[in-house]
This record gives structure tokens, C-alpha cells and sequence, in this order.
């Protein structure tokens, strides 16, 4: 597929995105040359609001709009490093957000669908993306506890909210030799898993460390109702 990325914003801010990969992603274990490549090139600054473009490179989440959250650099590279991708692969997204580890993952792939339930992240991140000159990511607005049943099966499932568990839609829209990663556990403390088909009806299960997620709210995830009364 021939690329038109806007070449103005790859450069922009480059050294700090130099700085973010040696500081935070090679010193820790993250060694996948793809991955690496990827996060020097997008520009993590353009994923956030005005007021927090300053901090876009340090070595935290940030808030996006309506209440959410950009991950840590250091986990947006961590599991996108535990999807093993290759450049064939299809894969999908839960929790669009701002839209920076579709973006991230569609240099690594050959292309991303993206799910996000709240609509108005779902339109800044489509912008960014024509801004940016992305061409292989699709942004669907819906519960993405179901996936996105006509375009499986998928080679690799990235869900970016924690849960309660592990959806088996999810389970159900991943191809043989597919790699699912999924914060899951309870609202504020979740292990990120990886799960593995090995076979039609066969499932390795791994448990990569402890994250912290915004919770991932659907129909296989939590109740909304739920969230509102932990306010
Ligand atoms: N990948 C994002 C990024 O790079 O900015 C980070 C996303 S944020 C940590 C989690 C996102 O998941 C939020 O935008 C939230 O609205 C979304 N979300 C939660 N439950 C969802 C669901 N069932 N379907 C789709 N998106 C969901």
C-alpha cells in the first residue's frame, strides 16, 4: 500500500522521541526493532490536548478528553511488543482513545480496526489519523466487548481497557496462531494477559505484569451503572 504520511509531524520533536525510547523502552525490555521504529517515528505529542503536549514524552499516562487516558509510553511499546506482529497481520483495537497505539500498530501492520465506544474521541482520533496521512485504520464507534464480527477473524487483538474478564467474542474473532492482550482484573488493578489460539479450540494463557487501566465498560465488560456508583 503506498503511504502519504505528513512528513512535517514525523520530524517534529524528534530528539524527545529519541530521549522517550532510550530513557524509557530500551532500558527496560523493550527490544522489538518494529516497535521501536514505530514510536520514534509517530508523533506522540499530536495525540494530546493543547495543555498537555508539553509533558507528551515523559514517562506517564496522560488525560484526553472525556474523562480517559493516553497510556505510558512504556505500555503502549510493551504490548505492542507482546502482539508479535508481522507486517501482514490484521488486528484490532478496543478503546481507540486518542488514537496513538492505532497508530503506533498500523506502521507495525497491515491494518487496524479500531473500536472506541464514546463518539467524540472516536471523531478527534479519525481526524488525527487524515491529519497524519494514516491510510490503514478504520475507527468504528460501538461496544468493542463484542468486536467487529464481519471483519474476523483477526490475527491479533489489542484491547486498551481493563475488564472482568476475557470476552470469548474476542476469543471467538482471533485466528488460529492469533495473540490477544487484555488488561484484566478488577477496576483498578488488572494483569495484562496474553492469550495465544494454538488451534481451533486451543488456548496458552500468560500473564505479562500488573497494569493500570480505565475501565473497559460493555457488554462483556463492566456495567456502566456500575461505574457511576463508584463516583
Ligand atoms: N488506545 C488508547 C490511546 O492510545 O489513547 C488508550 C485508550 S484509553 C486507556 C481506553 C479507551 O477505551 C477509552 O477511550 C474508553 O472510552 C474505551 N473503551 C472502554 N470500553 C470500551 C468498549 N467496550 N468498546 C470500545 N472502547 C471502549
Amino acid at each position: 500500500m503506498t503511504k502519504n504520511y505528513n512528513t512535517e509531524d514525523l520530524n517534529n520533536r524528534l530528539a524527545e522521541r529519541e530521549w522517550m525510547i532510550q530513557t524509557q523502552l530500551v532500558s527496560r525490555d523493550i527490544t522489538d526493532e518494529a516497535v521501536i521504529k514505530s514510536m520514534l517515528i509517530v508523533p506522540r505529542h499530536k495525540y494530546v490536548m493543547e495543555d498537555k503536549q508539553a509533558y507528551a514524552y515523559y514517562d506517564t499516562a496522560l488525560d484526553i478528553e472525556a474523562g480517559q487516558t493516553i497510556s505510558q509510553p512504556y505500555i503502549v511499546a510493551l504490548m505492542a511488543q507482546a502482539l508479535e506482529l508481522k507486517s501482514s497481520d490484521k488486528v484490532m483495537e478496543i478503546g481507540t482513545g486518542s488514537g496513538y497505539s492505532a497508530a503506533i500498530l498500523s506502521r507495525m501492520a497491515e491494518y487496524i480496526y479500531t473500536i472506541e465506544r464514546l463518539d467524540v474521541l472516536a471523531q478527534i482520533a479519525k481526524r488525527r489519523f487524515q491529519d497524519q496521512g494514516y491510510e490503514n485504520i478504520e475507527v468504528y464507534v460501538g461496544d468493542g466487548t463484542l468486536g467487529w464480527a464481519e471483519k474476523a477473524p483477526f490475527d491479533a487483538i489489542l484491547v486498551t481497557a481493563g475488564g472482568p474478564l476475557i470476552p470469548d467474542s474476542l476469543i471467538h474473532q482471533l485466528a488460529v496462531g492469533g495473540r490477544l492482550v487484555i488488561p484484566v482484573g478488577d477496576k483498578g488493578v488488572q494483569k495484562l494477559m496474553r492469550v495465544k489460539k494454538t488451534a481451533t479450540s486451543e488456548l496458552s494463557e500468560e500473564n505479562l505484569g500488573t497494569v493500570r487501566f480505565v475501565p473497559l465498560i460493555g457488554t462483556k465488560g463492566w456495567r456502566e451503572s456500575i461505574m457511576l456508583e463508584g463516583l
